[in-house]
């Protein structure tokens, strides 16, 4: 079996992926159709150059840009459901079984459309697509740092509202260089004394002081982390404590946080033993999928499927999920694994090592935690 093929068909999960950045150019156009706004054109093919970046971007202003442009776009609620479900029919067909997804409320919200009612709407529908795509999903709901605290402290009580029910999470995002975590120390208490766990963007533009910050406050898995090893102590503290960096290459490539991908301390993290993750950040904008950011570990790193597998286990327990579930999740996945390893070992290449159907309708979050 071809890699790339191999890599498609292998169970995923990804952990670190933006609602925002992963929309379909051609909901993009439907939904500035319906709601009355002019693009530039109606060709999926050439829209693509205003809200995708190209394979070479090497500008966070030129990847920032992008989303600029169709934001207007996604505060509404039928946009905010359809990219939701949409998502999920995507991500299935890659064979992620599991997708933690973020988004800002905020916004998404309008006089018209509350942060209440887009974090109701986005739930509604992941479940719906996870109900039709037979996978696992979880909404981790960001604060954002250079919103007021008011808007924050609105969105991180009801992150705790609905908790439990489609909520798994709750993150901090927004530019790390200019508001540093400390800042939002209230809201990471709040979440803490509600066993509600968090994640952090730090040490992507930021250096490692971010990550230490964040940690310090209660961050339980890092988003990038990538500046993480200019801190010796804190590099030995993160391995040695186990926990999990959200990477993603791409991404960190096209905003230039770091040169190429064979600077990126990826692979380094890797050999050293951290518990990294690979994850997409966001699919649509970077025009890429979890598969494609599998091949780049693959073709720029060398890495052997044994690597990929144990890559993907880490995601698995880094979830936002009680143990059972976990639990639950990597039995579901290891026979799956198991079944593609046999086939591929035997020759056989058929399609039916993707999942049965049930083995990951986990269409909500477990009511208790
Ligand atoms: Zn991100």
């Amino acid at each position: 079996m071809k890699t790339l093929e191999l890599l498609k068909r292998i169970p995923k999960v990804d952990i670190h992926c933006h609602l925002d950045g992963s929309v379909r150019t051609a909901t993009i156009i439907d939904a500035a159709r319906k709601h009355n706004f002019k693009l530039p054109t109606e060709d999926p093919q050439q829209l693509n150059k205003y809200v995708q970046v190209s394979p070479t971007c090497k500008s966070l202003t030129d990847f920032l840009k992008r989303f600029e442009f169709f934001y207007d776009f996604l505060k509404f609620p039928d946009v905010v459901e359809r990219i939701s479900y949409e998502l999920c029919e995507d991500v299935s067909k890659e064979n992620i079984k599991y997708l933690e997804v973020r988004f800002a409320p905020f916004l998404q919200s309008s006089d018209r459309f509350s942060i209440e009612d887009v974090i109701r709407t986005a739930i509604s529908g992941l479940m719906q697509g996870a109900r039709d795509f037979h996978i696992g999903v979880g909404a981790i709901v960001c604060i954002y740092r250079s919103l007021p605290d008011d808007i924050n402290r609105l969105t991180v009580s009801l992150a705790e509202k609905y908790f439990g029910k489609g909520v798994a999470g709750i993150d901090l995002a927004g530019d790390e260089t200019k508001y540093p975590a400390e800042r939002y120390a209230e809201f990471f208490e709040y979440a803490r004394k509600r066993r509600i766990p968090i994640t952090c963007h730090a040490g992507e533009a930021a250096g490692a002081e971010s990550i230490r910050k964040a940690l310090e406050l209660g961050a339980r898995r890092i988003g990038h982390g990538v500046h993480l090893a200019e801190d010796e102590g804190l590099y030995k503290k993160v391995m040695d404590e186990g926990i999990p960096i959200e990477m993603c290459l791409t991404s960190n490539v096209q905003t230039q946080v770091v040169k190429s991908y064979k600077t990126h301390p990826f692979l380094k993290f890797y050999e050293d033993g951290l518990k990294v993750t690979l994850n997409t950040d966001d699919r649509s904008v970077s025009g890429i999928d979890l598969t494609h950011e599998y091949l780049v570990a693959v073709e720029q790193y060398g890495l052997k499927i044994s690597d990929i597998i144990k890559i993907i286990l880490n995601g698995i327990n880094s979830l936002f999920l009680p143990e059972s579930e976990i639990d639950n999740i990597k039995k579901c996945m290891s026979d799956i694994i198991e079944r593609m390893l046999l086939e591929e070992r035997s020759g056989r290449t058929g399609g039916t090592t993707t999942g049965g159907k049930n083995d990951f309708q986990r269409n909500r979050i477990p009511e208790h935690y």
